[in-house]
Protein backbone atom coordinates (compact mmCIF):
# COMPACT_ATOMS: atom_id res chain seq x y z
CA UNK A 1 0.00 0.00 0.00
CA UNK A 2 1.13 3.47 -0.65
CA UNK A 3 1.95 6.07 1.68
CA UNK A 4 0.69 9.03 2.02
CA UNK A 5 1.90 11.34 -0.31
CA UNK A 6 3.23 15.05 0.54
CA UNK A 7 -0.35 16.84 0.34
CA UNK A 8 -1.98 14.70 2.46
CA UNK A 9 0.48 14.68 5.43
CA UNK A 10 0.58 18.51 5.18
CA UNK A 11 -3.29 18.39 5.35
CA UNK A 12 -3.38 15.83 8.53
CA UNK A 13 -0.23 18.00 10.12
CA UNK A 14 -2.35 21.29 9.60
CA UNK A 15 -5.60 19.38 10.78
CA UNK A 16 -3.81 18.12 13.89
CA UNK A 17 -2.58 22.08 15.44
CA UNK A 18 -5.32 23.57 14.62
CA UNK A 19 -6.99 21.57 17.32
CA UNK A 20 -5.14 23.61 19.52
CA UNK A 21 -6.18 27.30 20.32
CA UNK A 22 -3.63 29.90 18.55
CA UNK A 23 -2.92 31.22 22.28
CA UNK A 24 -1.25 28.07 23.52
CA UNK A 25 0.79 27.18 20.58
CA UNK A 26 1.90 30.98 20.87
CA UNK A 27 3.00 30.03 24.23
CA UNK A 28 4.50 27.63 23.44
CA UNK A 29 6.65 28.50 20.16
CA UNK A 30 7.78 31.41 23.03
CA UNK A 31 9.35 29.28 25.75
CA UNK A 32 10.67 27.10 22.45
CA UNK A 33 12.58 30.60 21.38
CA UNK A 34 13.29 31.34 24.83
CA UNK A 35 15.08 27.76 25.66
CA UNK A 36 15.93 26.66 22.46
CA UNK A 37 19.64 26.67 23.45
CA UNK A 38 18.95 24.32 26.67
CA UNK A 39 17.20 21.80 24.57
CA UNK A 40 19.51 21.67 22.35
CA UNK A 41 21.97 21.20 25.19
CA UNK A 42 20.41 18.97 26.89
CA UNK A 43 19.57 16.68 23.99
CA UNK A 44 23.11 16.51 23.28
CA UNK A 45 24.52 15.55 26.48
CA UNK A 46 21.84 12.84 26.80
CA UNK A 47 22.69 11.54 23.54
CA UNK A 48 26.74 11.53 24.12
CA UNK A 49 26.06 10.07 26.74
CA UNK A 50 24.90 6.90 24.76
CA UNK A 51 28.23 5.02 23.54
CA UNK A 52 25.98 4.20 20.36
CA UNK A 53 24.75 7.42 19.56
CA UNK A 54 28.31 9.56 20.09
CA UNK A 55 29.58 7.43 17.17
CA UNK A 56 27.46 9.94 15.20
CA UNK A 57 27.52 12.52 17.13
CA UNK A 58 31.09 13.09 18.38
CA UNK A 59 32.41 14.72 15.17
CA UNK A 60 33.00 18.34 16.32
CA UNK A 61 31.93 19.21 12.71
CA UNK A 62 28.60 17.48 13.69
CA UNK A 63 28.27 19.33 16.84
CA UNK A 64 28.92 22.61 15.73
CA UNK A 65 26.65 22.26 12.98
CA UNK A 66 24.16 20.29 14.46
CA UNK A 67 23.60 22.29 17.64
CA UNK A 68 21.70 25.30 15.32
CA UNK A 69 20.54 23.28 13.13
CA UNK A 70 18.00 21.37 16.06
CA UNK A 71 17.53 24.68 17.21
CA UNK A 72 15.93 25.73 13.37
CA UNK A 73 14.29 22.90 13.75
CA UNK A 74 12.66 23.47 16.71
CA UNK A 75 11.76 26.82 16.27
CA UNK A 76 10.44 25.93 12.42
CA UNK A 77 8.28 23.23 14.06
CA UNK A 78 6.90 25.26 16.77
CA UNK A 79 6.26 28.58 14.91
CA UNK A 80 2.59 29.45 15.08
CA UNK A 81 2.50 30.58 11.41
CA UNK A 82 3.55 27.60 9.31
CA UNK A 83 2.96 29.36 5.58
CA UNK A 84 3.46 26.07 3.99
CA UNK A 85 2.71 22.41 5.61
CA UNK A 86 4.07 20.56 2.56
CA UNK A 87 7.96 22.13 3.32
CA UNK A 88 7.85 21.60 6.54
CA UNK A 89 6.79 18.08 5.68
CA UNK A 90 9.71 17.88 3.01
CA UNK A 91 11.85 19.12 5.88
CA UNK A 92 11.14 16.36 7.93
CA UNK A 93 11.89 13.86 5.05
CA UNK A 94 14.82 15.37 4.25
CA UNK A 95 15.95 14.63 7.80
CA UNK A 96 14.97 11.21 7.18
CA UNK A 97 17.08 10.80 4.40
CA UNK A 98 20.22 12.16 6.12
CA UNK A 99 19.54 9.67 8.99
CA UNK A 100 19.54 6.44 6.61
CA UNK A 101 22.44 7.97 4.64
CA UNK A 102 24.49 7.86 7.60
CA UNK A 103 22.87 4.88 8.81
CA UNK A 104 21.65 6.11 12.08
CA UNK A 105 19.75 3.35 14.19
CA UNK A 106 16.27 4.21 13.96
CA UNK A 107 15.66 3.27 17.63
CA UNK A 108 18.41 6.16 18.53
CA UNK A 109 16.05 8.75 16.52
CA UNK A 110 13.51 8.00 18.79
CA UNK A 111 14.83 7.85 21.70
CA UNK A 112 16.31 11.61 20.71
CA UNK A 113 12.59 12.67 20.64
CA UNK A 114 11.73 11.28 23.57
CA UNK A 115 14.58 12.97 25.52
CA UNK A 116 13.12 15.97 23.57
CA UNK A 117 9.85 15.88 24.83
CA UNK A 118 10.33 15.33 28.33
CA UNK A 119 12.37 18.56 28.44
CA UNK A 120 9.69 20.21 27.20
CA UNK A 121 7.34 18.72 29.33
CA UNK A 122 9.88 20.01 31.90
CA UNK A 123 9.61 23.55 31.00
CA UNK A 124 5.89 23.64 30.15
CA UNK A 125 5.24 22.83 33.87
CA UNK A 126 7.91 25.36 34.97
CA UNK A 127 6.23 28.03 33.17
CA UNK A 128 2.93 27.63 32.21
CA UNK A 129 0.00 28.79 34.70
CA UNK A 130 -3.42 27.42 34.99
CA UNK A 131 -4.76 30.03 32.11
CA UNK A 132 -2.50 27.97 29.65
CA UNK A 133 -3.14 24.54 30.89
CA UNK A 134 -0.24 22.81 30.84
CA UNK A 135 -1.30 19.68 30.14
CA UNK A 136 -3.11 20.61 26.86
CA UNK A 137 -0.17 22.22 25.95
CA UNK A 138 1.79 19.30 26.66
CA UNK A 139 -0.27 17.20 24.05
CA UNK A 140 0.05 19.27 21.75
CA UNK A 141 3.67 18.90 21.89
CA UNK A 142 3.54 15.75 21.35
CA UNK A 143 1.27 15.15 18.69
CA UNK A 144 3.43 17.57 16.68
CA UNK A 145 6.64 15.87 17.45
CA UNK A 146 4.80 12.64 16.74
CA UNK A 147 4.07 13.45 13.83
CA UNK A 148 7.48 14.63 12.27
CA UNK A 149 8.91 11.44 13.43
CA UNK A 150 6.33 9.49 11.57
CA UNK A 151 7.47 11.52 8.57
CA UNK A 152 11.21 11.21 8.98
CA UNK A 153 10.93 7.27 10.21
CA UNK A 154 8.79 6.92 6.74
CA UNK A 155 11.48 8.71 4.70
CA UNK A 156 14.12 6.95 6.81
CA UNK A 157 12.67 3.59 5.82
CA UNK A 158 12.37 4.24 1.85
CA UNK A 159 16.08 5.19 1.70
CA UNK A 160 17.98 2.86 3.69
CA UNK A 161 15.34 -0.02 1.60
CA UNK A 162 16.69 1.60 -1.08
CA UNK A 163 20.62 1.49 0.45
CA UNK A 164 19.91 -2.27 1.38
CA UNK A 165 19.19 -3.22 -2.31
CA UNK A 166 22.25 -1.56 -3.47
CA UNK A 167 24.29 -3.49 -0.85
CA UNK A 168 22.69 -6.52 -2.42
CA UNK A 169 23.36 -5.44 -6.31
CA UNK A 170 27.32 -4.91 -4.97
CA UNK A 171 26.87 -8.27 -3.41
CA UNK A 172 25.95 -9.40 -6.85
CA UNK A 173 27.61 -7.93 -8.88
CA UNK A 174 30.89 -9.25 -6.90
CA UNK A 175 29.39 -12.61 -7.86
CA UNK A 176 29.32 -12.24 -11.06
CA UNK A 177 30.85 -15.49 -12.18
CA UNK A 178 28.00 -17.57 -11.01
CA UNK A 179 25.72 -15.24 -13.79
CA UNK A 180 26.56 -17.41 -16.88
CA UNK A 181 25.32 -20.70 -14.97
CA UNK A 182 22.40 -19.15 -13.54
CA UNK A 183 21.31 -17.64 -17.11
CA UNK A 184 21.36 -21.30 -18.64
CA UNK A 185 19.42 -23.04 -16.05
CA UNK A 186 16.77 -19.87 -15.59
CA UNK A 187 16.41 -20.85 -19.73
CA UNK A 188 16.04 -24.69 -19.19
CA UNK A 189 13.30 -24.08 -16.32
CA UNK A 190 11.73 -21.49 -18.71
CA UNK A 191 11.80 -23.91 -21.85
CA UNK A 192 10.42 -27.46 -19.27
CA UNK A 193 7.65 -25.11 -18.55
CA UNK A 194 6.44 -24.97 -22.08
CA UNK A 195 7.12 -28.49 -22.87
CA UNK A 196 5.63 -29.38 -19.77
CA UNK A 197 2.67 -27.41 -21.05
CA UNK A 198 2.64 -28.77 -24.36
CA UNK A 199 2.63 -32.35 -22.93
CA UNK A 200 -0.62 -31.21 -21.06
CA UNK A 201 -2.12 -29.97 -23.68
CA UNK A 202 -1.46 -32.74 -26.23
CA UNK A 203 -2.70 -34.87 -23.02
CA UNK A 204 -6.17 -32.56 -23.35
CA UNK A 205 -5.50 -32.04 -19.39
CA UNK A 206 -8.42 -29.75 -17.93
CA UNK A 207 -7.09 -25.89 -17.79
CA UNK A 208 -7.09 -25.71 -13.93
CA UNK A 209 -4.51 -28.52 -14.51
CA UNK A 210 -2.57 -26.76 -16.70
CA UNK A 211 0.52 -25.65 -15.62
CA UNK A 212 1.07 -22.38 -14.11
CA UNK A 213 4.41 -19.96 -15.10
CA UNK A 214 4.58 -18.76 -11.76
CA UNK A 215 4.38 -21.73 -9.77
CA UNK A 216 6.84 -23.03 -12.09
CA UNK A 217 10.50 -23.41 -11.30
CA UNK A 218 11.43 -20.57 -13.23
CA UNK A 219 8.24 -18.75 -11.41
CA UNK A 220 9.52 -19.31 -8.41
CA UNK A 221 13.34 -18.17 -9.17
CA UNK A 222 11.97 -14.70 -11.09
CA UNK A 223 9.61 -14.01 -8.05
CA UNK A 224 11.48 -14.60 -5.16
CA UNK A 225 15.28 -13.88 -6.47
CA UNK A 226 15.46 -12.44 -9.83
CA UNK A 227 12.76 -9.72 -9.50
CA UNK A 228 14.26 -8.83 -6.00
CA UNK A 229 18.20 -8.95 -7.12
CA UNK A 230 17.02 -6.55 -10.10
CA UNK A 231 14.81 -4.27 -8.80
CA UNK A 232 14.73 -0.95 -10.77
CA UNK A 233 15.17 -2.59 -13.76
CA UNK A 234 12.72 -1.46 -16.74
CA UNK A 235 12.67 -5.30 -17.95
CA UNK A 236 11.17 -6.49 -14.59
CA UNK A 237 7.77 -5.06 -15.15
CA UNK A 238 6.73 -6.11 -18.20
CA UNK A 239 8.53 -9.79 -17.76
CA UNK A 240 5.91 -9.87 -14.29
CA UNK A 241 2.63 -8.34 -16.97
CA UNK A 242 3.74 -11.19 -19.03
CA UNK A 243 3.82 -13.98 -16.77
CA UNK A 244 0.96 -12.53 -15.26
CA UNK A 245 -1.09 -12.40 -18.21
CA UNK A 246 -0.11 -16.32 -19.66
CA UNK A 247 -0.90 -17.58 -16.19
CA UNK A 248 -4.56 -15.90 -15.96
CA UNK A 249 -5.51 -15.09 -19.84
CA UNK A 250 -4.27 -17.53 -22.09
CA UNK A 251 -3.99 -20.19 -20.24
CA UNK A 252 -7.20 -20.24 -19.63
CA UNK A 253 -8.47 -18.93 -23.43
CA UNK A 254 -7.03 -22.30 -24.53
CA UNK A 255 -9.72 -24.50 -23.83
CA UNK A 256 -11.75 -22.18 -25.29
CA UNK A 257 -14.44 -23.51 -27.82
CA UNK A 258 -13.45 -21.83 -30.93
CA UNK A 259 -10.40 -23.49 -32.24
CA UNK A 260 -8.75 -19.75 -33.87
CA UNK A 261 -9.16 -18.72 -30.22
CA UNK A 262 -7.32 -21.15 -28.60
CA UNK A 263 -4.20 -20.71 -31.41
CA UNK A 264 -4.51 -17.74 -31.20
CA UNK A 265 -3.70 -18.06 -27.12
CA UNK A 266 -1.01 -20.51 -27.92
CA UNK A 267 0.58 -18.09 -29.98
CA UNK A 268 0.49 -15.66 -27.57
CA UNK A 269 2.04 -18.07 -25.38
CA UNK A 270 4.74 -18.62 -27.11
CA UNK A 271 5.47 -15.05 -28.22
CA UNK A 272 5.20 -13.60 -24.33
CA UNK A 273 7.35 -16.67 -23.69
CA UNK A 274 10.32 -15.67 -26.54
CA UNK A 275 10.03 -11.68 -25.16
CA UNK A 276 10.87 -13.22 -21.33
CA UNK A 277 14.18 -14.95 -23.03
CA UNK A 278 15.34 -12.30 -24.32
CA UNK A 279 14.79 -9.12 -21.76
CA UNK A 280 16.50 -11.96 -19.00
CA UNK A 281 18.96 -12.50 -21.39
CA UNK A 282 19.36 -8.60 -21.32
CA UNK A 283 19.11 -8.50 -17.49
CA UNK A 284 21.47 -10.90 -16.96
CA UNK A 285 24.05 -9.55 -19.36
CA UNK A 286 24.05 -6.54 -18.19
CA UNK A 287 24.54 -8.11 -14.80
CA UNK A 288 27.46 -10.81 -16.17
CA UNK A 289 29.34 -8.32 -17.94
CA UNK A 290 30.82 -4.98 -16.98
CA UNK A 291 27.85 -3.36 -17.25
CA UNK A 292 26.41 -4.78 -14.17
CA UNK A 293 28.66 -2.67 -12.11
CA UNK A 294 30.65 -0.84 -13.81
CA UNK A 295 30.62 1.71 -16.64
CA UNK A 296 30.37 0.08 -20.55
CA UNK A 297 32.60 2.54 -22.05
CA UNK A 298 35.70 2.83 -20.14
CA UNK A 299 34.99 -0.12 -17.48
CA UNK A 300 34.79 1.81 -13.95
CA UNK A 301 32.95 1.40 -11.51
CA UNK A 302 29.76 2.42 -11.80
CA UNK A 303 28.49 5.59 -9.04
CA UNK A 304 25.71 3.60 -7.78
CA UNK A 305 27.96 1.71 -5.79
CA UNK A 306 29.74 4.90 -4.29
CA UNK A 307 27.40 5.14 -1.32
CA UNK A 308 27.66 1.31 -0.60
CA UNK A 309 31.75 1.61 -0.69
CA UNK A 310 31.75 4.89 0.63
CA UNK A 311 30.07 3.80 3.99
CA UNK A 312 32.27 1.15 4.14
CA UNK A 313 35.04 3.19 3.72
CA UNK A 314 34.05 5.65 7.17
CA UNK A 315 33.18 2.51 8.99
CA UNK A 316 36.95 1.06 8.17
CA UNK A 317 37.90 4.60 8.95
CA UNK A 318 36.49 4.89 12.12
CA UNK A 319 37.49 1.67 13.32
CA UNK A 320 41.36 1.84 12.34
CA UNK A 321 42.28 5.40 12.08
CA UNK A 322 43.57 5.38 8.41
CA UNK A 323 42.21 7.88 5.89
CA UNK A 324 40.83 7.69 2.96
CA UNK A 325 40.92 11.01 0.07
CA UNK A 326 38.19 11.92 -2.42
CA UNK A 327 39.88 13.51 -5.67
CA UNK A 328 37.36 14.62 -7.98
CA UNK A 329 39.04 14.42 -11.53
CA UNK A 330 37.56 16.31 -14.81
CA UNK A 331 39.37 16.30 -18.50
CA UNK A 332 39.40 19.92 -19.48
CA UNK A 333 37.87 21.86 -22.37
CA UNK A 334 36.65 18.40 -23.55
CA UNK A 335 33.49 19.48 -25.32
CA UNK A 336 35.72 21.05 -27.94
CA UNK A 337 37.72 17.37 -28.58
CA UNK A 338 34.17 16.23 -29.19
CA UNK A 339 33.48 19.63 -31.10
CA UNK A 340 36.63 19.25 -33.28
CA UNK A 341 37.48 15.61 -33.83
CA UNK A 342 33.89 14.16 -33.17
CA UNK A 343 32.52 12.32 -30.39
CA UNK A 344 34.11 8.68 -30.90
CA UNK A 345 37.26 10.67 -30.63
CA UNK A 346 35.89 11.89 -27.26
CA UNK A 347 34.82 7.97 -26.37
CA UNK A 348 38.41 6.87 -27.13
CA UNK A 349 40.16 9.63 -25.26
CA UNK A 350 37.70 9.39 -22.26
CA UNK A 351 38.54 5.00 -22.54
CA UNK A 352 42.62 6.11 -22.61
CA UNK A 353 42.12 8.45 -19.28
CA UNK A 354 40.20 5.75 -17.39
CA UNK A 355 42.66 3.60 -18.30
CA UNK A 356 45.59 6.15 -16.82
CA UNK A 357 43.22 6.25 -13.73
CA UNK A 358 43.00 2.44 -13.54
CA UNK A 359 46.82 2.24 -13.62
CA UNK A 360 47.94 4.72 -11.61
CA UNK A 361 45.77 3.11 -8.30
CA UNK A 362 46.58 0.67 -5.96
CA UNK A 363 44.44 -2.47 -5.65
CA UNK A 364 42.44 -1.36 -2.39
CA UNK A 365 41.66 1.80 -4.22
CA UNK A 366 38.48 2.73 -6.29
CA UNK A 367 37.71 4.43 -9.44
CA UNK A 368 33.78 5.16 -10.44
CA UNK A 369 33.00 7.38 -13.64
CA UNK A 370 30.81 9.68 -11.78
CA UNK A 371 29.43 10.70 -15.45
CA UNK A 372 30.36 12.42 -18.57
CA UNK A 373 34.26 12.84 -18.84
CA UNK A 374 34.32 13.31 -14.60
CA UNK A 375 36.01 10.66 -12.22
CA UNK A 376 35.79 9.54 -8.65
CA UNK A 377 39.22 8.45 -7.26
CA UNK A 378 38.64 6.71 -3.53
CA UNK A 379 42.14 6.85 -2.32
CA UNK A 380 42.46 4.62 0.87
CA UNK A 381 44.55 4.58 3.42
CA UNK A 382 46.51 7.83 2.75
CA UNK A 383 46.96 11.16 4.29
CA UNK A 384 46.68 14.81 3.21
CA UNK A 385 50.24 15.10 1.58
CA UNK A 386 50.21 11.55 0.20
CA UNK A 387 46.75 12.24 -0.98
CA UNK A 388 48.37 15.17 -2.91
CA UNK A 389 51.72 14.04 -4.05
CA UNK A 390 49.52 10.86 -5.71
CA UNK A 391 46.52 13.77 -7.29
CA UNK A 392 50.19 15.78 -8.61
CA UNK A 393 51.29 12.99 -10.39
CA UNK A 394 48.55 11.53 -11.71
CA UNK A 395 48.10 15.25 -13.36
CA UNK A 396 51.23 15.15 -14.74
CA UNK A 397 50.49 11.66 -16.41
CA UNK A 398 47.69 12.69 -18.11
CA UNK A 399 49.81 15.62 -19.25
CA UNK A 400 52.57 13.69 -20.74
CA UNK A 401 51.02 11.31 -22.27
CA UNK A 402 49.87 11.41 -26.17
CA UNK A 403 46.12 10.25 -26.88
CA UNK A 404 44.81 8.49 -29.33
CA UNK A 405 41.98 10.30 -30.67
CA UNK A 406 41.73 8.62 -33.99
CA UNK A 407 43.77 6.95 -36.39
CA UNK A 408 45.95 9.82 -37.16
CA UNK A 409 45.20 12.37 -34.66
CA UNK A 410 47.43 12.45 -31.40
CA UNK A 411 45.99 15.18 -28.88
CA UNK A 412 47.28 15.89 -25.26
CA UNK A 413 44.83 16.50 -22.87
CA UNK A 414 44.76 17.95 -19.45
CA UNK A 415 42.26 17.42 -15.93
CA UNK A 416 41.62 19.51 -13.29
CA UNK A 417 41.71 17.37 -9.70
CA UNK A 418 39.71 18.34 -6.72
CA UNK A 419 41.22 16.61 -3.51
CA UNK A 420 39.55 16.18 0.07
CA UNK A 421 40.45 14.04 2.96
CA UNK A 422 38.00 12.48 4.27
CA UNK A 423 37.53 14.06 8.21
CA UNK A 424 35.08 11.93 10.29
CA UNK A 425 32.33 13.49 9.31
CA UNK A 426 29.64 10.24 8.70
CA UNK A 427 28.33 12.24 5.86
CA UNK A 428 30.07 11.04 2.87
CA UNK A 429 28.13 13.68 0.51
CA UNK A 430 29.91 16.10 2.63
CA UNK A 431 33.19 14.66 1.87
CA UNK A 432 32.41 14.47 -2.31
CA UNK A 433 30.93 18.17 -2.02
CA UNK A 434 34.28 19.44 -0.34
CA UNK A 435 36.01 17.56 -3.50
CA UNK A 436 33.55 19.18 -5.79
CA UNK A 437 34.41 22.61 -4.52
CA UNK A 438 37.90 22.08 -4.85
CA UNK A 439 37.64 21.05 -8.30
CA UNK A 440 35.77 23.97 -9.21
CA UNK A 441 38.29 26.34 -7.54
CA UNK A 442 40.90 23.75 -9.78
CA UNK A 443 39.10 24.87 -12.92
CA UNK A 444 38.45 28.17 -12.06
CA UNK A 445 42.35 29.05 -11.07
CA UNK A 446 43.56 27.80 -14.69
CA UNK A 447 42.81 24.56 -15.28
CA UNK A 448 45.17 22.10 -15.52
CA UNK A 449 45.71 21.87 -11.41
CA UNK A 450 45.26 20.28 -8.32
CA UNK A 451 43.41 21.75 -5.21
CA UNK A 452 43.48 20.28 -1.85
CA UNK A 453 40.26 21.34 0.15
CA UNK A 454 41.08 22.05 3.72
CA UNK A 455 39.01 20.02 5.85
CA UNK A 456 38.37 22.28 8.74
CA UNK A 457 34.93 24.46 7.63
P1 LIG B 1 35.80 22.17 -18.44
O1 LIG B 1 37.26 22.35 -18.70
O2 LIG B 1 35.20 23.34 -17.75
O3 LIG B 1 35.53 20.90 -17.70
O4 LIG B 1 35.07 22.08 -19.85
P2 LIG B 1 34.53 20.79 -20.58
O5 LIG B 1 34.33 21.12 -22.01
O6 LIG B 1 35.41 19.64 -20.29
O7 LIG B 1 33.20 20.54 -19.80
P3 LIG B 1 31.69 20.58 -20.25
O8 LIG B 1 30.94 20.11 -19.04
O9 LIG B 1 31.34 21.90 -20.84
O10 LIG B 1 31.53 19.52 -21.40
C1 LIG B 1 31.58 18.16 -21.18
C2 LIG B 1 31.28 17.48 -22.47
O11 LIG B 1 31.44 16.06 -22.36
C3 LIG B 1 29.88 17.70 -22.96
C4 LIG B 1 29.39 16.32 -23.36
O12 LIG B 1 28.83 16.35 -24.65
C5 LIG B 1 30.62 15.47 -23.34
N1 LIG B 1 30.38 14.08 -22.98
C6 LIG B 1 29.73 13.61 -21.89
N2 LIG B 1 29.71 12.26 -21.89
C7 LIG B 1 30.37 11.85 -23.01
C8 LIG B 1 30.67 10.56 -23.57
O13 LIG B 1 30.34 9.51 -23.01
N3 LIG B 1 31.36 10.54 -24.73
C9 LIG B 1 31.76 11.68 -25.35
N4 LIG B 1 32.43 11.58 -26.50
N5 LIG B 1 31.45 12.91 -24.87
C10 LIG B 1 30.79 13.00 -23.72
MG1 LIG C 1 35.50 18.96 -18.28
MG1 LIG D 1 32.62 17.98 -16.31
Amino acid sequence: MRYKDKHQLAAEWQALLERTPVALRQAVETLVDAHGTHLADHFYSVMLDDPHASLFLSNDQVQQRLHPSMRRWLSAMFAVEHADFVSLVEQQEKVGQVHARIDIPVNLVLNGARQLKQALYKKINETFNASLSPGDASVYVSDHIDMAMEIMSHAYSVASDRHARTEEAYRLFSLTQNIGDERERQRAALLNWENALMFAIAAQQATSALPRLTSSEFGLWYFHKACHAFDGAPEITTISQHIQRIDEEWLTQLSHQHNEMRLAALGHIRDAARTILMMLDDILNRASGLDAGRDSLTSLLNRKFLPVVLNREIELSRSSEKCFALLMVDIDHFKSINDTHGHDAGDSVLQQVASILDRSTRGGDYVFRMGGEEFLIVLVDTDENGSRLFAERLRQTVAKESMLATADTLLNITVSIGVTLHDGHPDYQRTIQRADQALYQAKRSGRDQVVVAACAE
